[in-house]
């Protein structure tokens, strides 16, 4: 799944080559964006492409924006135009073309064409806790939403909910917590005010240089039975949350909290 610094290295991929143009649209397989027509984006001038969390916003001149989630799967891909796509057709959901770039989404869990106003009212928009990589992030503000939270919520939870920090996936939250040295079981009730703004640091840290060098850290993630690259004890792995999506950690480099 597409982390935060996937979606951010997207957006700025897309600003370069894509900003400023006039695009035409087409949709060449048999899925239709929700809300308006896609012909209605054809001829405008992308005025902006914003990421947030997990969110790709394009801005179009005349107030009108396409909203992109990519969920589990899903991909844009930028291509010359004419050059040929690592993947069918029929697949695209849709194509921006200008600039002699075609931007092309492959499937993912959500595409509309609303206008700007309407934007906001999307659920999973309108409760975006504040975005871990945007250039003012000040720790304290998704800090003290974790702690609203309640005392019991666990910190690997805590930060993959989107609701109280945008952006963070499966991959860095366990990268995360391994790099400020916290179990991700611990509840928030038992992690002091300056580790909850350590992970959260930490954890932008290892993005931003992901968003940098296009490179994700492998300390922990998906290496549950290996030894830990620092200590060599071996890492653990455990179904975490709701959505019982595994956590990988390293118990002597993550030491389980005291009662
Ligand atoms: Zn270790």
């Amino acid at each position: 799944m597409a982390e935060g610094d996937s979606i951010l290295r997207l957006a700025q991929r897309m600003r370069a080559r894509l900003e400023g143009a006039e695009v035409s649209v087409r949709t060449p397989g048999p899925r239709r964006p929700d809300g308006l027509a896609a012909t209605e984006l054809n001829g405008r001038t992308l005025d902006r492409v914003e990421s947030r969390g997990k969110h790709l916003l394009f801005h179009f001149d005349g107030g009108l924006a396409l909203h992109s989630h990519l969920g589990m799967k899903g991909s844009w891909q930028l291509y010359a135009n004419g050059e040929r796509w690592r993947r069918p057709a029929h697949q695209a959901w849709i194509v921006l073309v200008g600039n002699g770039v075609e931007a092309v989404n492959f499937g993912g869990s959500k595409l509309r064409i609303v206008p700007e106003a309407q934007l906001g009212r999307d659920p999973r928009l309108a409760r975006l806790g504040p975005d871990l990589l945007a250039d003012d992030f000040d720790p304290d503000v998704p800090a003290a939403r974790i702690r609203s939270a309640g005392p019991d919520l666990r910190l690997g939870d805590a930060l993959l909910g989107q609701r109280l920090v945008a952006g963070i996936g499966n991959i860095f939250r366990s990268e995360g917590c391994f790099a400020a040295g916290i179990d991700p079981r611990t509840p928030v009730g038992a992690v002091s005010d300056e580790e909850l703004v350590a992970v959260l640091d930490a954890t932008r840290a290892l993005m931003l240089d992901s968003v940098e060098t296009g490179r994700q850290p492998k300390q922990v993630y998906r290496r549950a039975g290996m030894p830990c690259q620092t200590c060599g004890t071996k890492i653990l792995s455990q179904a975490q949350g709701e959505t019982a999506r595994t956590t990988y950690w390293c118990p002597s480099c993550q030491p389980p909290a005291r009662d």
